[in-house]
């Protein structure tokens, strides 16, 4: 089976197209909307992605060597994400699977990064720490559902990052840079530490650094190596307490700032102290991308699962545990 996935949920726009039979990604096509400044509004993003789409397409199809009779699934993100731009996913999956006469399947993206993970790698099981722009949760299967072990009261942390980046003047996006300069960090500054339950808080932090950066007392490596050490603890400190909670010794990344090799660094550390996996993927199946849900597209479809053209809507405030996983 051959399935096409198209990933809109935010800043990234991606055709992915999968071979489920060889265990393959054919093509992984991703363009991220870029700003030099400042967030991204809704109403540009979905105009990006509408001027990509075709090249897109072309460039996965041409990538995978196939044919469009040789699909036989479409899958798109059908949630959580930004309405302007979950809409364009999802109308350009209509008009896909209308054309080919293919079926349809909407699915949810925070689940398709672990799902991902169980595809690529050796992973069973699971404990994904998801870390992006938008979304930090630390999610995992128990009880027929995907759940929510814990997550970020307030701000997600690449948004984080990337708003201490631009407070530093170090532009968009934050992590690259923050990781680059943390390198050369020497002194660690004590840092407001927040994990709540099994929660975590980023909001004092973050007023914490605007104050200090506008005191200019503390130098920029230091500060960046300062905020990775603490922030990263945090993550770390609520996926072992979801593996401890769950019985279950896989720790899988997923999420623009696990690309951070400190992160992984320091999950693998706890990992190994516990006696667990911990599981890393490509930088391209970590950040937002299509591939991820076109593999949890053949997943639902193997167990009968479908989405009527009709009723192919989008889902901007879909919960990870709104998901009904029939195919586990
Ligand atoms: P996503 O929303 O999953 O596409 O992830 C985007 C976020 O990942 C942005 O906030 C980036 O700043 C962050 N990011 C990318 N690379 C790194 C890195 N090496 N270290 C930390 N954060 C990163
Ligand atoms: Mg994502």
């Amino acid at each position: 089976m051959i399935c096409l996935g198209i990933e809109s949920t935010a800043h990234t726009f991606g055709i992915g197209i999968v071979d489920q039979k060889g265990k393959k990604v054919l093509a992984n096509i991703i363009n991220a909307y870029k700003t030099e400044i400042g967030g991204i509004i809704p109403a540009k993003v979905a105009e990006h992605h509408i001027e990509v789409l075709d090249d897109c397409l072309k460039k996965a199809m041409e990538k995978a060597g196939i044919r469009f009779n040789n699909i036989d699934l479409i899958a798109y993100s059908q949630g959580p994400g930004i309405g302007h731009t979950l809409r364009i996913g999802a109308a350009f999956a209509r008009s896909l699977a209308l054309l080919l006469k293919k079926p349809l399947i909407g699915v949810n993206h925070c689940i398709a990064h672990l799902e991902i993970g169980r595809f690529l790698t050796e992973a069973k099981d699971p404990v994904l720490l998801y870390v992006s722009g938008a979304n930090t949760q630390v999610i995992a299967y128990e009880a027929s559902k995907y759940r929510v072990f814990g997550e970020t009261l307030d701000i997600g942390v690449g948004n984080f990052i990337d708003t201490f980046a631009r407070e530093l003047e170090l532009g968009f996006p934050g992590g690259p840079k923050i990781e680059e300069f943390a390198r050369s960090g020497k002194k660690y500054i004590k840092l407001p530490y927040s994990v709540k339950g099994m929660d975590i808080s980023l909001g004092g932090l973050q007023t914490n650094l605007s104050k200090r950066i506008k005191a200019k007392q503390d130098s920029k490596e230091d500060l960046c190596f300062s905020v990775q050490e603490t922030v990263f603890a945090m993550l770390v400190e609520v996926a072992e307490r979801a593996m401890a909670h769950t019985g279950k010794s896989e720790l899988l990344l997923g999420g623009g700032v696990a690309c951070n090799k400190r992160l992984q660094e320091m999950a693998r550390i706890m990992c190994e102290e516990r006696k667990a996996k911990l599981f890393v993927l490509e930088n391209q199946f970590f950040i937002d991308n299509a591939a991820m849900i076109a593999i949890c597209g053949i997943e639902m479809h193997k167990a009968g699962m479908k989405t009527e053209v009709e009723e192919a809507n989008i889902r901007p405030y879909e919960r990870t545990d709104d998901v009904e996983v029939k195919w586990r």
